[in-house]
């Protein structure tokens, strides 16, 4: 195995940036067992940026293997929990210190602004890693009175060796909200990174090492979802699988759980979310927000905010408002400065985004703006879209698109709207933009979502839950609810002094 790096020279970031690209294995940086390796791709340019070894279900197996090794002797029950916070914390100081570095190799990887990740995600990341830390010594049972000749409590212990397969969207983001509340409570892990994005995976790889944690704790297999996601989703020695990513794929995961080890699982999956807009919303703000909701990391958010209703008083001044900033955004090389739009990850991804829009069209919808690719055809950026004018059978309203893709719905009263808002078999995220406050709140306990932002979007926190109503999701990640996945609850009952005749 070997390592990548690269001489960045762009106006907002200079200097090297660099990671592994073997499988990270009971502590170490491996090849593949089949010696394969995949191609990391630039989406901004298409270009390959490096080799990373592919894993195949014989290097799952040897994971595993390690981290049940870990588990047993150097994890779990073997170490108390303030040790395990202080390897955390000290993980999150390493990245930390590399912060501009994790940004500029996640911009390159997953086409996402180096502004947006070095401002804003990278340090979430990192807090997300560091808020786990403190709560490694604070996890503890109950003790729950029964009668005087009893002690009866509980002890939350941890699982033992948990999967996680994460998506491409947000990919540093994804892997420490999973890694962190899942070695904060014990487990050990083996993580498939999606091939498409596994470079700051790798990179914070050498940051586990440096920080010391025991070999075998955290594992990296690198490879295709058919291969290395299906051996761990079928594996017998797996305990657990925690699951970021489409609908579908998280079907096929709990079918191979259910049918090899009944492991528990717990899911984040799609949505087609919902955004709310009432006459008397601070209408800037509205539009501000929802801008945000819609088109920011280009669209490819689970939580996007996709079917935008707008009540009928301020629609048009809604619609050119909103138009506005479509046009205002800046698309481009996301190391340029100026540009708040990046790629596409992918042509696959853009080809699927460019379909629904034409499915739109066909079905009769409105193209109000956008629709087309930004800079011509090869290229994997998509001007931002509004599409007005559709009714809600159509596909583009029932369908994730996961792209640039808006649809501005218009709406009278607020039951009616209700009742559109949860006509959808997600049930992820959704928005109210209301200056009544009853109505705020009435219409956010009406809502079938596991979010809800009122005056706001996309507003994230480690200690604030996470997850899905319908098939959005299993489970809740971020916050104490997700280490609540993460842990099995024993009942002891001790006898004291109570005597069968
Ligand atoms: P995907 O389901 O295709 O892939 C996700 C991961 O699963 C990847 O690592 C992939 O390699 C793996 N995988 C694919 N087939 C598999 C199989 N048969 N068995 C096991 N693993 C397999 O999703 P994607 O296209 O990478 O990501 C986009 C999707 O993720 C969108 O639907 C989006 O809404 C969802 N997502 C959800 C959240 C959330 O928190 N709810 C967050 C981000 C993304």
């Amino acid at each position: 195995h070997s390592s990548w790096s690269y001489n960045l020279e762009t106006p907002v970031y200079v200097g090297k940036i660099t990671a592994p690209t073997g499988l990270f294995i009971n502590g170490a940086f491996v090849d593949g067992s089949n010696n394969s390796t995949i191609d990391v791709l630039n989406p901004t340019t298409g270009e390959v940026i490096t080799q990373v070894s592919e894993g195949t279900s014989k290097d799952v197996d040897i994971a595993v293997e390690a981290a049940e090794t870990a588990f047993n002797t150097a994890w779990g029950l073997k170490v108390p929990g303030s040790v395990r916070g202080k390897l955390l914390a000290k993980l999150a100081t390493l990245m930390e210190e590399s912060t501009d570095e994790l940004a500029a190799i996640e911009a390159l990887n997953s086409g996402s602004t180096y502004t947006v990740m070095r401002e804003w995600r990278v340090p979430m990341c990192i807090a997300f890693i560091r808020y786990y830390a403190g709560w490694a010594d604070k996890i503890s049972g109950q003790v729950i009175e029964t009668d005087e000749r009893k002690l009866t409590y509980t002890r939350h212990e941890p699982i033992g060796v948990v999967g996680q397969i994460i998506p491409w969207n947000s990919p540093l983001l994804m892997f420490a909200a999973k890694i962190a509340p899942a070695l904060a409570a014990g487990n050990t892990v083996v993580m498939k990174p999606s091939e498409m994005t596994p470079l700051t995976a790798l990179r914070v790889c050498t940051m586990v090492q440096e920080a010391g944690f025991p070999p075998g704790v955290l594992n990296v297999v690198v490879g295709y979802g058919n291969t290395v996601g299906a051996a761990m989703s079928s594996h017998m020695k797996i305990d657990m699988i925690s699951f970021t990513g489409s609908t579908l794929t998280g079907r096929t995961i709990m079918e191979a759980a259910a049918k090899s080890n009944l492991k528990n699982v717990t899911m984040e999956l799609g949505g087609k979310s919902p955004n709310i807009i009432f006459n008397d919303a601070d209408l800037d703000q509205a539009v501000k927000w929802s801008t945000r909701g819609i088109f920011l990391n280009q669209g490819q958010m689970c939580f996007a905010g996709s079917r935008i209703y707008v009540q009928s008083g301020i629609y048009d001044e809604f619609l050119t408002k909103f138009t506005a900033q479509a046009m205002q955004r800046r698309i481009g090389d996301p190391f340029n400065p100026d540009s708040n739009q990046g790629p596409q990850i992918s042509s696959h991804q853009t080809e699927r985004i460019m379909g629904y829009i034409k499915s739109g069209i066909e079905d009769g919808a409105t193209v109000h703006y956008g629709g087309y690719r930004h800079g011509g055809e090869g290229g994997n950026f998509i001007t931002p879209t509004i599409f007005t004018n559709t009714t809600p059978g159509m596909k583009i309203v029932r369908e994730e698109i996961f792209g640039p893709v808006s649809i501005v719905i218009k709406f009278d009263d607020q039951e009616d709207v209700i009742r559109q808002a949860n006509d959808t078999t997600y049930g992820l995220a959704a928005a109210v933009f209301t200056q009544n406050i009853s109505q705020a709140f009435e219409v956010g306990h009406a809502l079938k979502a596991g979010t809800v932002w009122v005056n706001c979007y996309t507003e994230l926190s480690p200690g604030i839950p996470f997850g899905g109503y319908k098939q959005s999701g299993i489970g809740r990640e971020y916050g104490s609810y997700a280490l609540e996945h993460y842990v099995n609850v024993k009942a002891m009952h001790v006898n004291i002094g109570h005597k069968l005749p």
